[in-house]
């Protein structure tokens, strides 16, 4: 299987070759949890789950470890923590919470690993001390920072060199700086701010720090693949980078991967501009798929123009295939399926649909037979299985309202619920799931709430 993907350090598409074919490692930087998730945040979600699919199916499902972090202390958690008068943990522990059921309703797949900031201080203090130790970075002012002088290769991610980086900016430089593009390892913390001990005083660490120390402990100093959205590049990864392959002395991530940007009416998505569209408040108007195929359908480096005419002819889509799928009733023979070049050539995902469409017009042939019908939704349901697509049953897509369900329909549902709610009080959360997750495919949604649960058709409006 030749899996090819872009490189953003080397800046070419090269071949995948991992650097241990029973252990594939990669990372991908999550959230900063201080507000609903918004649909720019989805696309590295959404792209680089489809890219954990892919692996898994090349490798084996346990042989891809996937990390994907929570940013739960951050400047920006302290200052909205603030004006909604709760504590830090309150904020983050809320917002987690919500992220999970928003990305759950894109059918993301859970990581491997889901380490929080927080969970990792110690692990970032041993990282700091040891840069300390190596010359990589100095104290002043009660900060640590990063000596980017001392790091030779600064600048090769984002392709930009210090001298150039100096002479192109104006930014004011705070006084506890020795370089103007040195960054924060450590910083003091306020009486009435979260903080840490340190050997350097209470304080808390600064983003860039985070990632490393958790890809270091969940996937070891050196891994296969580091993804993220482009606006990670500079700085961000540019001074994970640093960071890592200085206190190592050897190499970080062997492949960087990036999506592009996704804008609004061809903005840029910004509180400033008011065009913020949330994960949550989409989901109220289209089901998760619906906007997983928005997303799929633009290569993962081109920039997307989020619309809601995109969202609606991903929706006709979407009924087109779900319609041919449901054409005939034929047993499925479960034969094994080749995953497709598109795929494989650094996700090609328009391409993989653009497969799809043409499957779906062999679908609708009343000339083919049984058997040849079957191997094409077959593979139709092997690219959704990759893509994260497909997963409801055919019927539950087009139920769109609860009264067009037969009241066997619907007592089969409450007790599904009941025996759901009787594992939940028993403990035993994994039959409690199993069966959530059953509804689920039937196209039901279940909502908890005060000792109650309700429910909910995925595709109901
Ligand atoms: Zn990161």
């Amino acid at each position: 299987m030749n899996l090819k993907i872009f490189d953003t350090l080397s800046g070419k598409k090269q071949k995948f070759t991992p650097i241990n074919n029973k252990k594939v490692r990669m990372y991908v930087c999550g959230p900063t949890v201080y507000d609903f998730a918004h649909i720019g945040n989805a696309r590295p979600i959404i792209v680089f789950d489809t890219l954990y699919r892919v692996l898994r199916s090349i490798y084996g499902e346990d042989r891809v470890s996937y990390a994907r972090n929570i940013t739960d202390i951050d400047d920006k958690i302290i200052v909205s923590a603030n004006e909604k008068k709760i504590s830090t943990e309150e904020l983050t522990k809320q917002t987690i919470n919500f992220f999970h059921e928003d990305i759950n309703s894109l059918n993301v797949l859970d990581p491997d690993f889901e380490p929080k900031a927080t969970e990792t201080i110690p692990e970032m203090i041993l990282m700091i001390s040891d840069l300390i130790n190596k010359k990589f970075a100095y104290i002043k002012e009660n900060h640590v920072l990063f000596d980017t002088n001392m790091s030779k290769e600064y600048g090769k991610l984002s392709k930009r060199s210090l001298d150039e980086m100096i002479a192109g900016s104006r930014v004011e430089v705070a006084p506890y700086k020795k370089n103007q593009f040195d960054f924060v390892l450590w910083k003091p913390s306020k009486n009435d701010e979260p903080g840490w001990e340190s050997p350097w005083g209470r304080g808390r660490p600064g983003w860039h720090i985070e990632c490393s120390a958790m890809t270091k402990k969940y996937l070891g100093e050196s891994f296969d693949i580091h993804a993220g959205g482009a606006d990670l590049v500079f700085p961000h990864h540019e001074n994970e980078i640093a960071q890592s392959e200085s206190s190592h002395g050897k190499f970080f991530a062997k492949y960087w991967m990036h999506n592009g940007y996704l804008n609004i009416k061809g903005e840029k998505m910004s509180k400033s501009l008011g065009n913020i569209l949330t994960i949550r408040n989409l989901l109220k108007e289209y089901n998760g798929e619906i906007l997983r195929f928005s997303m799929l359908s633009t290569h993962y480096r081109q920039p997307i123009n989020f619309s809601r005419e995109l969202l609606e002819s991903s929706h006709t889509q979407l009924n087109k295939i779900y319609k041919a799928l449901n054409l005939r009733n034929v047993k499925n023979d479960g034969a094994q399926q080749l995953i497709p070049n598109s795929l494989l050539d650094d996700l090609n995902t328009p391409m993989a649909i653009s497969e799809i469409h043409e499957l779906v017009n062999k679908l609708n042939d009343k000339n083919i037979s049984d058997k040849d019908w079957l191997a094409y939704r077959n593979q139709i349901k092997f690219y959704g299985q990759l893509m994260g697509l497909f997963t409801l049953d055919p019927n539950a897509w087009f139920v769109k309202d609860k009264k067009s369900l037969s009241n066997e329909d619907k007592s089969e549902i409450e007790k599904m619920i009941n025996e759901r709610n009787l594992a939940r009080h028993a403990h035993n959360f994994e039959l409690a799931d199993a069966i959530r997750l059953k509804l689920d495919k039937k196209g039901i949604i279940l909502e908890d709430s005060n000792n109650k649960t309700i429910w909910k058709l995925k595709n109901g409006r």
